[in-house]
């Protein structure tokens, strides 16, 4: 009877965790399909390649070792740990208690102690990242970008991610302590139960099994929520990136046929193709790629420490771009009288870009904030005319002369006659 009520609560915590679960996504899902169009079909072999080397490989993790190294243990470990989450739902559903141990026999220990000893790793992974914020204080990650929700966030994500591992470590080793058989890690815990009679063992064991799998159940329902998310979103995200050269920018197809319908009188431009506005005001006439973008940042800072602007004081931070277009996408209504410009992103964080591309290149999981800053200018400069002065300037100056200055063509030499 104790083992059906048991069964009974687990499915239920399972069917309202996979309901909020799935509202979650589908929320997200609408945020993302806000956008425009892009067409990123093409070239699929490179695209998985991409999404290969970057997202499951880390490539680009490399310019900062130490952090690439625990980065990457505490992302193998907690997915591989997860694996005995599998177990841990087979159990709760059958009313069994290790069933795999039957299935893999003799593998089975090896693969427990492998977790065990894994659960120890990200749990002094989740130490450092802690240490490195509240301790260390490291620049990027102290930035007040990261004013308010997005510093709690990871926080939040770190200190569940040390009670999980713990709660692993608990349930084993206060089992190992009741029957005598633990694993690679628990088998040295027990020392930690001395003085506890089996039956406390028992719910000690029991109370740190309900706690990993409701901690598990209520982390997947917070991580999309969460900048965290990018452990999933990160895949498709790199699978989408741009395969052009970083530097290229995107020339518009309706200029593109109007430069064309102007050196050949005879070219029809396409009437379909003229957008209902040049460049981007709100997330809606940025592209979905640039909201799935902003969805998967995962707020690290990298791509703000090597910003020109940003180092030389200008008011723009790349991860600001993309943590302002994610939370406009997520509150986006039509009739609210806002826009991403102007009340997300400032015209004075647009015209401090160089469009280097340094952002784009630093990003670990290849990410494009140029691409929404580049957009948000072509509104400003094509439906506002709202270019600042030095750029109207140079603007005029390469309509009549070809070239940013205020000289003729024609004049071009005459400094070599001095
Ligand atoms: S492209 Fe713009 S936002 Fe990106 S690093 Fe260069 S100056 Fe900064
Ligand atoms: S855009 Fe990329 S580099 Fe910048 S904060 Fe987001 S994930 Fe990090």
């Amino acid at each position: 009877m104790a083992v059906s009520m048991e069964n009974g609560v687990f499915v239920l915590a399972l069917l309202v965790a996979s309901a909020f679960f799935y509202r979650s996504i589908a929320r997200l899902r609408q945020a993302i399909a806000l956008g425009q169009p892009a067409d990123r079909s093409d070239r699929p072999k490179e695209r998985w390649a991409t999404m290969a080397r970057v997202a499951m490989g880390q490539s680009k993790m490399g310019a900062r070792p130490v952090a690439a190294f625990l980065h990457l243990l505490v992302y193998v470990g907690f997915v591989l740990i997860n694996i005995e989450m599998l177990e841990i739902l087979a159990d709760g559903l059958l009313g069994t208690h290790r069933l795999f141990s039957g299935v893999l026999g003799p593998l089975y220990p090896v693969a427990i102690g492998f977790f065990e000893m894994l659960s120890v790793l990200v749990l002094l992974g989740c130490v450092f990242f802690l240490l490195r914020r509240s301790v260390w204080k490291v620049q990027r990650l102290n930035h007040p970008d990261l004013e308010g929700f997005p510093r709690k966030d990871a926080y939040i994500i770190l200190y569940t991610e040390v009670c999980l591992m713990a709660a692993l470590l608990v349930m084993n080793s206060s089992e190992a302590a009741a029957t005598g058989h633990g694993f690679f890690v628990s088998n040295h815990l027990t020392f930690l139960y001395t003085g506890l009679d089996i039956h406390t063992l028992h719910w000690v064991e029991r109370g740190a099994w309900w706690f990993h799998l409701i901690g598990i159940l209520l982390f997947l329902n917070y991580l999309p929520f969460s900048k965290h998310f990018h452990i999933v979103l990160a895949f498709p995200n790199t699978y989408f990136s741009k395969l052009t050269p970083k530097g290229q920018l995107d020339s518009m197809p309706s200029v593109t046929h109007e430069v064309k319908a102007m050196l050949d009188p005879s070219y029809v431009p396409p009437v379909t193709d003229i957008p209902a506005r040049f460049g981007a005001k709100d997330v809606n006439d940025l592209r979905w790629i640039n909201l799935l973008n902003a969805f998967t940042c995962t707020e690290c800072g990298r791509c703000t420490s090597e910003c020109p602007a940003n180092q030389t004081g200008k008011k723009l931070s790349p991860r600001r771009i993309m943590m302002a277009t994610r939370d406009r996408a997520e509150t986006y209504k039509p009739e609210d009288g806002l826009s991403l410009l102007d009340h997300g992103i400032s015209r004075e964080e647009l015209w401090a870009c160089t469009s280097c591309n340094a952002c784009t290149e630093a990003c670990p999981i290849g990410i494009d904030p140029l691409d929404i800053i580049i957009q948000m200018r072509q509104y400003i400069v094509m439906e506002e005319s709202g270019a600042p002065l030095g750029v109207q300037s140079m603007m005029t100056n390469i309509e009549n002369n070809g070239a940013p200055w205020p000289f003729a063509q024609a004049d071009r030499g005459s400094w070599t006659s001095e």
